[in-house]
């Protein structure tokens, strides 16, 4: 094809979760890889923020793995593919024979498609293992529980645009689509701003999100501005303001959908018997006032929806936080209507679909749990052998277990080195690994451990599906692959696994005829195909051939076992970690525009780079003067498991006591500070809050 103008090919931006289509076209050589607006695709209608506009500056980038290597000596050396194929094979077997299927993990990734983690999944039961999970357990596994356990499904409620059109009052705790979805900001939510919807944002940083809607608390919309870990409390305030209210004047609760399709009322009714609002107040560092507003604001609504983030789920408590915003759209019966529902912003471009996949250690494709033994039985029928029943270990489990019950580890696509808390122990750690296989299209921190690196196609070049925030699955499709001995992720594990198990049911050709499968096992996925798929695409779930699936969920009915939804009180987890003298500030952690998590692919675009070269902290102005610390001065943050020099912001967009800073950059990442202290159920670790100091460098 070389020397020939190729047309341009719709497709989906890698970047978060938000689902833009955007359009890649090749020009007369493989690496001239373009941008090209796709005008009226689905979700974002022409429109991009810079981290899609600059998407195809990785794809021919100088630092791409071009060929495969194997560590011999302490060095990489140039390998051919079926040499790695063997290597990686005959490590396997030997690891399970030495010390059994369990002694191996394997981490899918969100950035790579449906089909390949699913088929990465696959390979993983058919090892013998639930050793598998991806990067939701770090983002949103407390909020896929809570919603799994108390609505029926571990997803968006609601879709972006009934919310667009329906939603008079949006309440924004621990989430920043300014910041983190800049095209469902400003596509969906400050048009529905602009038409009068209102806006509560509880979160303890001011952002781009308090800016994007004008928040000054002076007029319809408010900020709560809470400490660090106190979303209890302040949800519990807000749901004790709504029962006193409703005992003075009917209304404020949804009397009857409480009574018809809910469960356990009387369980939040007690927890809150004795709570104290004034004390809680104090806790979150608001004031009864502000809290009893937003209250108002919210019960009053015709419409209200809750977007949660990770400032909810990336606690120990990360469960109770979710399960406290369900109890408030419940009482005030504000799901199963559009315009409504609790609703996780998902980051990741493929983050919901992996998990939709199975690529999770206790459930299979559609979220049908490993130790239900029908569902069990139903997959094994499908894949023709039998499934482990007891879920596996969860990533930051693994990790944990690195040399010891876990010797070896297959990563697609991840940067566990980098985005799991407290990094310098996983760093130490991962040395202690037998084998370690990366796939990837850089040499990662953690690629810099593996015994085998085998090069992947980068987004551009390849097909498959992708499910966004909203559950919209959607085709990614390629261009010609840019640099010859790459390979696509699929073909890959098809090689491996059917090498592996000596069969052909790992062996796919192309992502359509892994997607015919994965249809046949996961219900949610059921009635998609390719063709039905289109250009628009499907919300899940959609059950049989024919369905439109659907914008919004529980219209009718909930997917629990009683088809009620459950309300459970919660009571305050404080932090794990709390300021002390030694450490006597709170370390919060969020992410940037510019940038995208371990900024594998964002540190190496030039564009996003030039925007945000290194990493910051933000500084409360009388904090800055206690220490000594003016605007632009180098700072050493440090906690209790490392330390990073950064550059000191002094703003009061954080609170005073809080420090806050960003994960995205291999020099001083937050997350060699994190704690990885975890959420009993969900596993998800707490990044959000850290005791620290800071002093000038
Ligand atoms: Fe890509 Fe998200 Fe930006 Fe859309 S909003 S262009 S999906 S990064």
């Amino acid at each position: 094809m070389s020397g020939e103008q190729r047309e341009p090919v719709k497709t989906i931006c890698p970047y978060c979760g938000v689902g833009c289509g955007i359009q890649v076209q090749q020009g007369e050589e493989p690496g001239d890889v373009q941008f090209r607006p796709w005008g009226d695709a689905p979700v974002n209608e022409g429109r991009i923020c810079i981290k899609g506009g600059a998407a195809t500056e990785v794809v021919d980038h100088e630092d791409r793995l071009t060929d495969p290597l194997i560590r011999e000596g302490g060095e990489f050396r140039e390998a051919s593919w079926e040499e790695c194929y063997e290597y990686v094979v005959d490590e396997l077997e030997r690891i399970r024979e030495e010390y059994g299927p369990d002694a191996m993990g394997f981490f899918g990734s969100s950035k790579t498609m449906n089909e390949e983690n699913y088929l990465l999944q696959k390979i993983a039961r058919r090892y013998g293992t639930n050793n598998v999970d991806n990067c939701t357990r770090m983002c949103h596994a407390s909020t896929v529980w809570a919603l799994r356990t108390s609505l029926g499904a571990g997803a968006m409620t609601n879709s972006m645009r009934d919310l667009r059109e329906e939603a008079d009052v949006f309440w924004i705790q621990g989430a920043n689509p300014g910041e983190q979805h800049p095209i469902a900001n400003s596509q969906y939510f400050r048009q529905a701003v602009l038409e009068g919807a209102t806006v509560v944002q509880v979160d303890p940083h001011a952002n781009k999100t308090t800016r994007s809607f004008e928040i000054d608390d002076t007029d319809r919309h408010q900020h709560l501005q809470l400490n660090p870990g106190t979303d209890i409390p302040v949800l519990n305030a807000v749901i004790k303001t709504i029962l006193e209210k409703h005992e003075d004047e009917a209304g404020w609760i949804d009397e009857a959908f409480v009574e018809e399709r809910t469960e356990g009322f009387e369980h939040l009714k007690e927890t809150l018997e004795d709570f104290d609002k004034e004390a809680a107040a104090e806790e979150c560092g608001l004031s009864l006032e502000e809290i009893e507003r937003a209250a108002e604001t919210y019960a009053s609504a015709d419409n209200a929806a809750i977007f949660t983030g990770m400032g909810m789920s990336q606690h120990r408590c990360g469960v109770d936080n979710v399960q406290n915003e369900i109890n408030l759209a419940l009482i005030t019966g504000n799901v199963g209507r559009p315009g409504t529902g609790v609703n996780p912003l998902r980051g990741q471009n493929n983050v919901q679909g992996t998990c939709d996949v199975g690529a999770m250690p206790n459930v299979l494709p559609g979220y049908q749990p490993v130790d239900d033994d029908e569902a069990r039985e139903s997959v094994e029928e499908v894949w023709g052998f039998d499934v482990p029943s007891e879920p596996g270990l969860t990533n930051v489990e693994i990790s944990h277990e690195f040399g010891n019950s876990v010797r070896g580890l297959y990563v697609v696509g991840e940067n566990p080195v980098m985005s799991e808390p407290d990094a310098n122990r996983v760093a130490e750690r991962i040395g202690e690994l037998e084998f370690l296989v990366v796939q990837d299209i850089f040499m990662t921190e953690t690629a810099e451990y593996a015994d085998v690196i085998l090069p992947a196609t980068t987004w551009a070049e390849r097909g498959g599906t992708v499910t966004n925030t909203d559950r919209r699955v959607q085709r990614m499709r390629g261009v010609e692959t840019v640099h010859e001995n790459t390979k696509h992720d699929l073909e890959i594990l098809s090689a491996v696994g059917s090498r592996l198990f000596d069969d052909d049911g790992f062996a796919f050709d192309d992502p359509e005829e892994a997607f015919e499968e994965l249809r046949e096992v996961c219900p949610i996925y059921h009635g998609m195909t390719y063709d039905a798929l289109g250009e628009e695409g499907l919300h899940w779930p959609c059950y049989e051939p024919g369905d439109e699936g659907d914008p919004y969920l529980y219209a009718e009915t909930f997917d629990t076992d009683s088809g009620l939804a459950h309300i459970e009180g919660v009571t305050h987890t404080p932090p794990a970690e709390t300021p002390d003298d030694e450490y006597p500030l709170i370390l919060t952690t969020a992410r940037l525009e510019e940038h995208y998590n371990t900024g594998t692919m964002s540190r190496r675009s030039p564009t996003l780079n030039r925007q945000t070269p290194e990493n910051f902290v933000d500084v409360h102005p009388a904090d800055a003067e206690r220490y000594g610390i003016e605007d632009g001065d180098g700072v050493t943050l440090t906690s209790r498991r490392g330390e990073i020099d950064v550059v000191a912001q002094v703003t009061d967009a954080t609170k005073e006591g809080v420090v806050w800073t960003t994960p995205h950059f291999a020099a001083a990442s937050a997350n060699r500070l994190t704690n990885d202290v975890l959420d009993d159920r969900a596993k998800i670790p707490e990044y959000k809050a850290a005791a620290a100091e800071i002093e000038v460098a």
